[in-house]
């Protein structure tokens, strides 16, 4: 009774226990394995926690579920084979529903931790609401499974270690949490090292709160199991632990393979955008100097425009057109390679003077933009082009050699000379003007200029329609020879009379069909009529030497001779009476390239003309380099034999040269009846000009011939020159009077 009234104090009460507890025992074997399974399923746990990562938001999910129910199925079958490795002299069993709800209890703390740890980023405040639950979580899966032991009397609680178990399992799980933020940060290799080390610090922890939880359990004397009959047994702990040692390693090795995928997976994306972007770089970049191409520059000018009309008035964008001068001269006589060497320079030169911001792109063999985005006013532009034009005037030196290659530049600013998608029309147009102005200088664009490259366009339509539609014509201009006065042959020239815009020169539209890539077509055209006609004329007994003209793109076209070689047999045209006339020029410029083709041309026997000598500036010591048969000197030349000794002069040492050379000399644009007369006086061998004839339809030519055959050619000339004679007297008289 005075125990009972008074009520014991606790120390003695705590020996009373001690003495009518019940004696617990520990199978050594089973807490082995219970700490094991413990490190196991902490060991994927940290796994599964990089998976549940994943960028997939179905793939995380999954992960998520499966992982919590693996690891909260290892976690408790720590737990539950732990409970097993304890006896008591008594026999003892699990009740089901308490067990289970055990495992629900261990499941749900698993998904509280891969929820946490799967967190973009893993915070201390994360970390502690983490723990704290999950700390919960698994002291209530203990303590349920705890209560699963239906004990009467119940289990005696020693409350300091209740809480030091439950103080185990909050700081277990934040070093848990803090170990897999850690493990974010380190590498592969490290990590999987790393990932052993926690497990097994995680596998201790959880232990040792398990068996912390079991110390503060102690049983009265004369307690019996109610739940005896229900789960228990060696049996049931080796199903468990087989069980879920296997449920671990098959997420475990799942786990790892979806990695292993994974990372193939990120290797391939890798690999695929870097295939991505040198597929890129091929096609918007110029292999040659790496400078954007013409697709790139377009997109970026596009852009611009764009981000110049968002932000509204104010803004400009400044585009310099570059085209080099004396590109083709070098890259022919040094070669491609050193070329390429030439090209990279000027890419590089270009870069130099480029500012951050500004695009540098190639869009041409020689051709080259840069466009500057908030650029100032045109006249500043200008300024920064001669910059652009000193710098490329600057000699280069490649391959032990210096020399120089100028380049035109044209300007266009927008909006000062007009809106963002005629900005590269507009510099075209400017750098045309500069290289018409003799090139090695920058001009600003003015409105006007690209009238002339609008034309230019329409009237490459309107070609491509007339050759289509077969309204050229060709017209043929008598060379007469100097000495007889007989007609030694004609000169095809092309006419196109335009429906509306009356007879275009030639001297506009061929330079249109090169600019244009129509001369190909043009000249085809050129050689297939020149050898019809031919073939009509000789088949009405007239056998008329011809000459065409060639331009350049036809001489750097594949299969030229074998082309006029097909005409001429077609119209049974002996080769002989075929005469290809080429700009003096064209023919020295590129001499490497336009050799073979002439060679070509006499293996099949037609003859060589060089056109407008006088014009380019070759040395006559070129000429012998040329198997020509015919020179003809310039009609500006010949325009001023009668006023200027010079010009005299010059045609005289022409002359002289070329007979040297074994080369027959024509005169070409004779008027007068004196020009004709000191020609003759000189020795040139044949005159062509309107004192003869104009070029005339071939219709007209036999009447023409007809009327001139027999005919003398003093009797031709000297009328004339009589009556050239009298109007100038006449006219020295007037002006004697009106002095
Ligand atoms: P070109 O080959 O030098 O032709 C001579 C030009 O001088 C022709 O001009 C002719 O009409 C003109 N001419 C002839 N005699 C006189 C004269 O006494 N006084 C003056 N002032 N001019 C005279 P056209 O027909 O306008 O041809 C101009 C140029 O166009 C030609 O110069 C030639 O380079 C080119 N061309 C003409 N036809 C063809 C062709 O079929 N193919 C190619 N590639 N070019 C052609
Ligand atoms: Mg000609
Ligand atoms: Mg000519």
């Amino acid at each position: 009774m005075w125990l009972v009234r008074q009520g014991p104090p606790a120390a003695a009460l705590a020996e009373i226990r001690h003495l009518i507890a019940l004696e617990s025992h520990y199978e050594p074997a089973l807490v082995t394995v219970s700490v094991l399974i413990a490190t196991l399923a902490s060991f994927v746990s940290l796994d599964l926690a990089k998976r549940v990562r994943s960028a997939d938001r179905r793939v995380a999910l999954a992960w998520g579920v499966c992982g919590s129910i693996a690891m909260g199925s290892g976690i408790w079958a720590m737990h539950f084979v732990g409970m097993m490795a304890f006896s008591l002299p008594i026999e003892l069993g699990y009740g089901a529903t308490l067990t289970a709800l055990s495992w629900v209890a261990a499941v749900a703390v698993s998904g509280v931790a891969l929820a946490v740890a799967s967190r973009r980023r893993v915070t201390p405040a994360r970390i502690a609401l983490g723990s704290a639950l999950m700390g919960g979580g698994i002291c209530a899966m203990h303590y349920i499974g705890m209560a699963a032991l239906d004990l009467a009397p119940g289990i005696v609680w020693n409350g300091a270690l209740v809480a030091a178990s439950a103080l185990i399992a909050v700081v277990a799980s934040a070093a848990a949490l803090t170990i897999f933020r850690l493990l974010r940060s380190v590498s592969e290799r490290q990590g999987l090292a790393w990932q052993g080390a926690a497990a097994l610090a995680m596998g201790l922890a959880i232990s040792g709160m398990h068996y912390t939880g079991m110390a503060a359990a102690s049983f009265s004397q004369g307690t019996v199991c109610r739940s005896a009959g229900a789960l228990g047994g060696s049996s049931l702990s080796a199903i468990v632990i087989g069980a879920s040692v296997l449920m671990l390693g098959l997420t475990l090795v799942t786990s790892i393979l979806d990695g292993r995928l994974r990372d193939r997976t990120t290797r391939l994306a890798a690999s695929l955008s870097q295939a991505n972007a040198e597929l890129e770089t091929l096609a918007f970049r110029d292999a040659l100097t790496g400078l954007p191409n013409r697709l790139l520059f377009e997109n970026r000018l596009l852009a611009a425009a764009g981000r110049l009309e968002r932000a509204g008035a104010g803004g400009r964008l400044a585009l310099f057109f570059v085209d080099l001068d004396g590109f083709k001269p070098v890259n022919d006589s040094l070669g491609h390679t050193q070329g390429d060497e030439v090209l990279r320079e000027v890419a590089a030169r270009l870069r130099g003077l480029a500012r951050e911001g500004d695009t540098v792109a190639r869009i041409g063999g020689d051709e080259y933009v840069l466009m500057v985005e908030a650029s100032g006013p045109p006249e500043q532009c200008r300024a920064q082009a001669q910059r652009l034009v000193a710098e490329l005037a600057r000699p280069l030196r490649i391959a032990d050699l210096e020399f120089v290659v100028s380049a035109s530049v044209g300007v266009s600013v927008h909006p000062d000379h007009g809106a963002a998608d005629k900005l590269l029309a507009h510099a075209d147009a400017a750098m045309y003007a500069a290289k018409r102005a003799g090139g090695g200088r920058c001009v600003l664009y003015h409105p006007g200029m690209d009238e002339s490259a609008f034309d230019q366009l329409s009237l490459q339509t309107e070609l491509r329609q007339a050759i289509e539609q077969g309204a050229l014509e060709l017209h043929y201009q008598p060379k007469i020879d100097a000495r007889s006065g007989a007609t030694v042959g004609v000169e095809a020239l092309l006419r196109w009379h335009h429906p509306e815009r009356g007879p275009v020169s030639p001297a506009v539209f061929v330079p249109v069909a090169e600019r244009f890539g129509l001369i190909g077509a043009l000249g085809d055209w050129v050689i297939d009529e020149a050898c019809r006609q031919m073939g009509v004329w000789a088949e009405a007994g007239m056998a008329v030497s011809v000459a065409i003209n060639l331009s350049v793109h036809q001489l750097r076209r594949e299969g030229l001779a074998a082309y006029i070689d097909a005409a001429l047999r077609r119209r049974r045209v002996a080769p002989s009476q075929l005469l290809c006339e080429i700009t003096e020029s064209v023919a020295m410029d590129d001499l490497g390239a336009s050799l073979p083709v002439f060679e070509q041309l006499l293996a099949i026997g037609v003859y060589l003309s060089i056109d407008d000598f006088g014009t380019g500036y070759s040395s006559l010591s070129y000429l012998r380099r040329l198997p020509a048969r015919q020179l003809k000197i310039d009609r500006s030349f010949v325009h001023d034999l009668e006023a200027s000794a010079d010009a005299r002069a010059i045609v005289q040492a022409v002359l002289g040269v070329a007979h040297a050379l074994g080369l027959s000399v024509v005169a070409e644009g004779v008027e007068t009846a004196g020009q004709c007369k000191i020609l003759r006086a000189l020795g040139c061998d044949e005159l062509q000009g309107y004192l003869f004839a104009r070029p005339m339809p071939a219709a007209e030519l036999p009447d023409w011939l007809a009327l001139r055959s027999g005919q003398r050619f003093a009797d031709e000339i000297e009328p004339v020159l009589a009556e050239e004679q009298r109007v100038a007297d006449e006219a020295a008289r007037s002006a004697e009077n009106a002095a």
